[in-house]
Protein backbone atom coordinates (compact mmCIF):
# COMPACT_ATOMS: atom_id res chain seq x y z
CA UNK A 1 0.00 0.00 0.00
CA UNK A 2 1.10 3.58 -0.42
CA UNK A 3 0.09 6.72 0.76
CA UNK A 4 1.28 10.06 -1.32
CA UNK A 5 1.47 13.23 0.74
CA UNK A 6 2.24 16.13 -1.93
CA UNK A 7 5.99 14.52 -3.24
CA UNK A 8 6.73 12.47 -0.20
CA UNK A 9 5.32 8.73 -0.48
CA UNK A 10 5.02 6.47 2.43
CA UNK A 11 4.81 2.93 2.18
CA UNK A 12 4.13 -0.48 4.32
CA UNK A 13 6.38 -3.90 2.53
CA UNK A 14 6.87 -7.25 4.18
CA UNK A 15 10.86 -8.24 4.25
CA UNK A 16 14.07 -7.67 5.67
CA UNK A 17 15.83 -4.64 5.97
CA UNK A 18 19.03 -5.61 4.50
CA UNK A 19 17.12 -6.65 1.04
CA UNK A 20 16.00 -2.83 0.18
CA UNK A 21 18.38 -1.51 -2.55
CA UNK A 22 15.95 0.95 -3.84
CA UNK A 23 16.37 3.25 -0.56
CA UNK A 24 19.62 5.11 -0.04
CA UNK A 25 19.10 4.69 4.08
CA UNK A 26 18.10 2.09 6.20
CA UNK A 27 17.52 2.48 9.80
CA UNK A 28 18.82 0.02 12.33
CA UNK A 29 16.91 -0.96 15.66
CA UNK A 30 20.53 -0.85 17.60
CA UNK A 31 21.51 -1.34 20.98
CA UNK A 32 23.55 1.25 23.09
CA UNK A 33 26.90 -0.18 22.26
CA UNK A 34 25.84 -0.14 18.48
CA UNK A 35 27.09 -3.66 18.43
CA UNK A 36 26.20 -6.85 16.30
CA UNK A 37 23.51 -8.44 18.37
CA UNK A 38 20.15 -9.96 17.04
CA UNK A 39 16.98 -8.90 14.92
CA UNK A 40 17.40 -5.91 13.06
CA UNK A 41 21.10 -5.21 14.47
CA UNK A 42 22.22 -8.57 14.22
CA UNK A 43 21.10 -8.75 10.14
CA UNK A 44 22.34 -5.41 9.23
CA UNK A 45 25.84 -5.86 10.83
CA UNK A 46 26.09 -9.75 8.85
CA UNK A 47 25.00 -8.29 5.75
CA UNK A 48 27.30 -5.04 6.29
CA UNK A 49 30.43 -6.76 7.49
CA UNK A 50 32.85 -6.02 10.07
CA UNK A 51 33.41 -2.85 8.97
CA UNK A 52 30.19 -1.66 10.05
CA UNK A 53 30.90 -2.39 13.47
CA UNK A 54 34.54 -0.42 13.38
CA UNK A 55 32.71 2.60 12.18
CA UNK A 56 29.98 2.62 15.04
CA UNK A 57 32.37 2.49 18.00
CA UNK A 58 33.12 6.04 17.35
CA UNK A 59 29.97 6.90 17.90
CA UNK A 60 28.96 4.12 20.98
CA UNK A 61 27.30 4.33 23.51
CA UNK A 62 24.37 6.35 21.73
CA UNK A 63 21.14 7.40 24.28
CA UNK A 64 17.22 5.82 23.81
CA UNK A 65 15.74 8.19 21.20
CA UNK A 66 19.20 8.99 19.79
CA UNK A 67 20.78 8.37 16.22
CA UNK A 68 23.44 8.35 14.31
CA UNK A 69 24.63 8.14 10.69
CA UNK A 70 27.23 5.55 9.07
CA UNK A 71 27.82 4.56 6.07
CA UNK A 72 26.28 1.13 4.60
CA UNK A 73 29.39 -0.83 3.92
CA UNK A 74 28.90 -4.15 2.33
CA UNK A 75 24.66 -3.95 1.84
CA UNK A 76 23.07 -2.28 -1.43
CA UNK A 77 22.46 0.95 0.45
CA UNK A 78 24.77 4.33 0.99
CA UNK A 79 23.80 4.61 4.37
CA UNK A 80 22.66 3.23 7.80
CA UNK A 81 21.15 5.15 10.27
CA UNK A 82 21.37 3.33 14.00
CA UNK A 83 19.02 4.48 16.28
CA UNK A 84 18.17 3.09 19.88
CA UNK A 85 14.59 2.79 20.80
CA UNK A 86 13.28 3.01 24.34
CA UNK A 87 12.52 -0.47 26.42
CA UNK A 88 8.86 -0.70 26.72
CA UNK A 89 7.78 0.38 30.16
CA UNK A 90 11.00 0.48 31.61
CA UNK A 91 10.71 4.28 31.25
CA UNK A 92 7.39 5.96 31.47
CA UNK A 93 8.34 7.95 28.53
CA UNK A 94 8.95 4.89 26.22
CA UNK A 95 6.43 6.66 23.81
CA UNK A 96 8.00 10.25 23.37
CA UNK A 97 11.80 8.12 22.97
CA UNK A 98 10.46 5.99 20.21
CA UNK A 99 9.01 9.14 18.06
CA UNK A 100 12.40 10.81 18.77
CA UNK A 101 14.17 8.14 17.01
CA UNK A 102 12.09 8.63 13.70
CA UNK A 103 12.39 12.05 14.27
CA UNK A 104 16.08 12.13 14.48
CA UNK A 105 16.14 9.83 11.79
CA UNK A 106 14.77 11.49 9.87
CA UNK A 107 16.56 14.92 10.75
CA UNK A 108 19.82 13.21 10.10
CA UNK A 109 18.58 11.95 6.76
CA UNK A 110 17.38 15.88 5.62
CA UNK A 111 21.26 16.66 6.92
CA UNK A 112 22.65 13.80 4.69
CA UNK A 113 20.37 15.00 1.70
CA UNK A 114 19.02 11.65 1.34
CA UNK A 115 15.81 11.19 -0.44
CA UNK A 116 14.95 7.60 0.55
CA UNK A 117 14.78 5.76 3.88
CA UNK A 118 13.30 2.39 5.22
CA UNK A 119 12.38 1.90 8.91
CA UNK A 120 11.80 -1.37 10.82
CA UNK A 121 9.57 -1.69 13.85
CA UNK A 122 11.62 0.12 16.25
CA UNK A 123 11.27 -1.47 19.94
CA UNK A 124 8.78 -4.10 18.89
CA UNK A 125 11.39 -7.72 19.38
CA UNK A 126 13.73 -7.71 22.54
CA UNK A 127 12.09 -4.39 23.75
CA UNK A 128 8.76 -5.61 23.89
CA UNK A 129 7.21 -2.65 22.40
CA UNK A 130 3.42 -3.64 20.99
CA UNK A 131 3.37 -3.25 17.58
CA UNK A 132 0.11 -1.79 17.35
CA UNK A 133 1.55 0.78 19.35
CA UNK A 134 4.67 0.84 18.25
CA UNK A 135 3.28 1.24 14.77
CA UNK A 136 0.65 4.31 15.94
CA UNK A 137 3.82 6.66 17.21
CA UNK A 138 5.84 5.34 14.12
CA UNK A 139 3.26 6.46 11.03
CA UNK A 140 1.89 9.76 13.82
CA UNK A 141 5.53 11.23 13.63
CA UNK A 142 6.25 10.62 10.25
CA UNK A 143 3.21 11.78 9.34
CA UNK A 144 3.41 14.88 11.78
CA UNK A 145 7.67 15.64 10.00
CA UNK A 146 6.11 15.55 6.18
CA UNK A 147 6.14 19.30 5.98
CA UNK A 148 9.64 19.69 7.46
CA UNK A 149 10.76 17.34 4.93
CA UNK A 150 12.92 19.07 1.95
CA UNK A 151 14.86 16.16 0.16
CA UNK A 152 13.23 12.82 1.76
CA UNK A 153 11.17 11.52 -1.08
CA UNK A 154 10.58 8.29 -0.35
CA UNK A 155 9.67 6.31 3.28
CA UNK A 156 9.32 3.00 3.52
CA UNK A 157 8.39 1.06 6.66
CA UNK A 158 9.81 -2.81 6.45
CA UNK A 159 7.90 -5.53 8.28
CA UNK A 160 9.30 -9.26 9.09
CA UNK A 161 5.24 -10.78 9.12
CA UNK A 162 2.39 -10.66 7.27
CA UNK A 163 0.26 -9.74 10.53
CA UNK A 164 2.55 -6.96 11.47
CA UNK A 165 2.46 -5.40 7.96
CA UNK A 166 -1.20 -5.28 7.98
CA UNK A 167 -1.19 -3.52 11.31
CA UNK A 168 1.07 -0.85 9.65
CA UNK A 169 -1.00 -0.78 6.52
CA UNK A 170 -4.69 -0.05 9.01
CA UNK A 171 -2.58 2.71 10.65
CA UNK A 172 -1.43 4.37 7.61
CA UNK A 173 -4.87 4.41 6.22
CA UNK A 174 -6.45 5.46 9.63
CA UNK A 175 -3.85 8.43 10.10
CA UNK A 176 -3.27 10.37 7.15
P1 LIG B 1 14.44 -3.82 19.24
O1 LIG B 1 15.65 -4.25 20.02
O2 LIG B 1 14.45 -2.34 18.92
O3 LIG B 1 13.16 -4.31 19.84
P2 LIG B 1 14.61 -5.98 17.21
O4 LIG B 1 15.68 -6.05 16.18
O5 LIG B 1 14.65 -7.00 18.32
O6 LIG B 1 14.64 -4.48 17.78
O7 LIG B 1 13.20 -6.09 16.49
C1 LIG B 1 12.49 -5.02 15.92
C2 LIG B 1 11.47 -5.55 14.93
O8 LIG B 1 12.10 -5.90 13.72
C3 LIG B 1 10.69 -6.80 15.35
O9 LIG B 1 9.33 -6.59 15.00
C4 LIG B 1 11.30 -7.91 14.52
O10 LIG B 1 10.32 -8.91 14.21
C5 LIG B 1 11.69 -7.19 13.27
N1 LIG B 1 12.84 -7.76 12.54
C6 LIG B 1 13.75 -8.67 12.94
N2 LIG B 1 14.67 -8.88 11.99
C7 LIG B 1 14.33 -8.08 10.93
C8 LIG B 1 14.87 -7.85 9.62
N3 LIG B 1 15.96 -8.47 9.19
N4 LIG B 1 14.24 -6.95 8.83
C9 LIG B 1 13.14 -6.29 9.25
N5 LIG B 1 12.57 -6.47 10.45
C10 LIG B 1 13.16 -7.37 11.28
Amino acid sequence: MEVTNAKISIEAVKGGITQQPDVEAIVNAANAELTTGGGVAGAIHHAAGPDLYKECQDFAPIRPGEAVITGAHKLPNKYVIHCLGPVYERKKNHEELLANCYKNALKLAEENTITSIAFPAISTGVFGYPMEEAAEVAVRTILGELPRLKQVEKIKFVLFTQADLEIYQKKLEELQ
